[in-house]
């Protein structure tokens, strides 16, 4: 079974990778995030059925997903998020994060395990058979956050 995903943006949270963080800032950042949680609503279910049809069966039912601002690199556990204005960025580095989560197994070597991710990616950007991501993929692609 899937699991449920839910976006959270904490105040904590943020202020834990942002000291500069201002609450009136975070207050006016929410809107964002609603309109990062509409777009991703319209891929996550499918997403996670993919990655799980390239992969294995998902070994958790709840995953939060933390989006963060500031100048952090996106990690896989706790599954945090930089938050940029490209959405559709967000979505792939997303799907690289959870493949992590769902891959699970400890590697020594961090470039054995990403060579593995980056197998299933490719299989689940085919799969998805994402509409307009063309140049997305290519940004991806020169991203030195992983
Ligand atoms: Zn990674």
């Amino acid at each position: 079974m899937i699991p449920k995903t839910e976006i959270r943006f904490s105040w904590i949270y943020n202020k834990m990778f942002n000291e500069s963080l201002t609450p009136s800032e975070f207050i006016e950042s929410k809107n964002e995030i609603q309109e990062f949680s509409n777009f991703y609503n319209r891929y996550i279910k499918k997403i996670l059925q993919t990655i799980e049809d390239n992969n294995k069966p998902w070994q958790r039912d709840f995953i939060p997903i933390y989006i963060v601002f500031g100048k952090i690199r996106s990690f896989s556990d706790p599954l945090t998020i930089k938050y940029r204005k490209d959405f559709k960025l967000m979505i792939l580095i997303l799907i690289h994060e959870l493949i992590h989560n769902n891959i699970r197994e400890r590697y020594k070597n961090p470039s054995l395990a990403h060579k593995k991710i980056n197998m299933i990616f490719e299989k689940v950007l085919t799969d998805m058979n994402f509409d307009g991501f063309e140049d997305t993929k290519e940004k991806y692609k020169h991203l030195s956050e992983f």
